[in-house]
C-alpha cells in the first residue's frame, strides 16, 4: 500500500475497458462501437461550433440537450439529467441512490462496471442468477427476494448476453419495489428492445439511463443521460454539482443535439446494424455456433468445439478483436460487435478458416 494514498485506494478493483490498439487493418469488434460514423449533421454542427465561444465555459446544465432529449421522449426537460457518458451518469446515480443500508440487486451476468462503483462507494451487492437461458427472471426481483434492498439495476437489453425484457416485465419490477430506485440501463435499447421511458411519469422510483455511444455512434464524445421524475433528477444534479459542474464540453453538447435531431440518419444507421446482426447470427449458426437472440449491436455466441478464449486469440492473429469474459457460466462465449456487412463477412471468413470449414459467405456473395 502506498503511504501517500487515502485508505481503500489499494483495495479498489477498477473496470477494465476494451482495448483500443492502433494497428493497421485492425477490425475492432470488441467494444460495441458503431460501425458507421455519427450523423454528418452532428459532425457539421461541431465543426461550426469551433470558434470564439470555446473561450467560455459550456452550459453547465446542458439546457438545449436536455430539451432535445425531452422532446424525443415526450417528457419535460427537468426530467432529464446529462452526464459525461452514461458511465458517469451511473456513477452519480449509485452515489445518490444506493449508498443506503441493504444490498443492491443486480444480475450475476451483467455490465461489469456496476460492482466497480459498489467497491468505490462501499455498496453491498446481491447477485441474482440469470435463468438457464441466460434471461433475467423478473420474479427474482420482487417479494421476499427484494425485501430490504437498497436498489435494483440491470441493463435492458442485458450485456453481454444481448437479451431483453419487455416494458411490461420491467413495469412489474418497478411496481413491486416502491421502496427503492430501479435503474434500467438502456445502453443498447435502440437496436430492438422496448424503452421503459414511458413509465417514468407513473413511477417516482424509476430511472432510465441512455448513452449516445452506441446507436448514435458518439462514443468518442462521451454523452449519456438519465430520465426520471424531477425528484430523482434533483439528486443527480446535486451530486454532479458537488463533483464537476461542467462534465460536457460545448462541442459535445452541440453535436449531441444535432445527432438526436437527425432522425433519418439514426433510422438508416440502426437498420444497417440490425440487418447485419441478423445475417451474422445466421452465418454463425451455420458454422455451428449457439447464438443468443440479440436485441443489441453485438451477439453473444459459443461454439461446441472451440473455447471462447481460444477463438478470441485465434482471431487476434487475423487482426480481428472480439471479447471473451473469463467469468463463471460465460467463459465459453464470445461477444462480437456487429460491424458493417463487409466487416461481418471478413469475420465469418476468418472464423471458417480457424474452424477449417467452408465459409457460409462463399455461396452468398
Ligand atoms: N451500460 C452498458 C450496459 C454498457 O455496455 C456501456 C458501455 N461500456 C455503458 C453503460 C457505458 O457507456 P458510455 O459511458 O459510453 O455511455
Amino acid at each position: 500500500m502506498n503511504a501517500l494514498w487515502s485508505p481503500g485506494i489499494s483495495e479498489l478493483k477498477p473496470y477494465i475497458p476494451g482495448e483500443q490498439p492502433k494497428v493497421e487493418g485492425l477490425l475492432k469488434l470488441n467494444s460495441n462501437e458503431h460501425p458507421y460514423g455519427p450523423s454528418p449533421k452532428a459532425q457539421a454542427a461541431m465543426v461550426a461550433a469551433v470558434g470564439d465561444s470555446l473561450r467560455l465555459y459550456p452550459d453547465a446544465s446542458a439546457t438545449a440537450l436536455r430539451q432535445a432529449v425531452a422532446k424525443q421522449y415526450g417528457i419535460q426537460a427537468d426530467q432529464v439529467f446529462i452526464g459525461n457518458g452514461s458511465d458517469e451518469v451511473l456513477a452519480h446515480a449509485f452515489y445518490a441512490f444506493f449508498r443506503r443500508p441493504g444490498p443492491l440487486l443486480l444480475p450475476d451476468i451483467s455490465y461489469s462496471f456496476y460492482p466497480v462503483y459498489c467497491g468505490l462507494y462501499g455498496i453491498t451487492v446481491k447477485r441474482i442468477s440469470l435463468d438457464e437461458h441466460f434471461l433475467i427472471n423478473p420474479s427474482h426481483y420482487m417479494g421476499e427476494a427484494s425485501f430490504g434492498a437498497t436498489g435494483i439495476i440491470f441493463p435492458n437489453p442485458n450485456a453481454p448476453t444481448g437479451q431483453a425484457l419487455s416494458r411490461a416485465q420491467i413495469k412489474t419490477i418497478v411496481q413491486a419495489n416502491p421502496h427503492c430506485v430501479v435503474i434500467v440501463d438502456e445502453a443498447y435499447v435502440d437496436f430492438g428492445a422496448e424503452t421503459a421511458a414511458p413509465l417514468i411519469n407513473e413511477f417516482p422510483n424509476l430511472l432510465v439511463v441512455h448513452t449516445l455511444s452506441k446507436s448514435r455512434a458518439f462514443a468518442g464524445m462521451r454523452v449519456g443521460y438519465a430520465m426520471g421524475q424531477s425528484g430523482l433528477i434533483d439528486a443527480l444534479v446535486r451530486v454532479k454539482d458537488s463533483f464537476n459542474s461542467y462534465p460536457l464540453d460545448h462541442l459535445a453538447q452541440v453535436g449531441a443535439v444535432a445527432a438526436i435531431e437527425d432522425q433519418a440518419y439514426f433510422d438508416w444507421a440502426t437498420q444497417q446494424v440490425v440487418q447485419a446482426r441478423e445475417q451474422l447470427t445466421q452465418h454463425l449458426k451455420t458454422l455451428g455456433f449457439e447464438v443468443l437472440p440479440s436485441k443489441t449491436n453485438f451477439v453473444f455466441a459459443r461454439h461446441h468445439t472451440i473455447k471462447g478464449a481460444e477463438l478470441t486469440e485465434n482471431l487476434r492473429a487475423h487482426r480481428i478483436l472480439i471479447r471473451n469474459f473469463n467469468l463463471p457460466r460465460i467463459s465459453e462465449f464470445v461477444r462480437i460487435t456487429v460491424g458493417t456487412f463487409d466487416e461481418c463477412k471478413r469475420l465469418i471468413n476468418s472464423i471458417a478458416l480457424i474452424l477449417e470449414v467452408d465459409s457460409p459467405q462463399k455461396n452468398l456473395n
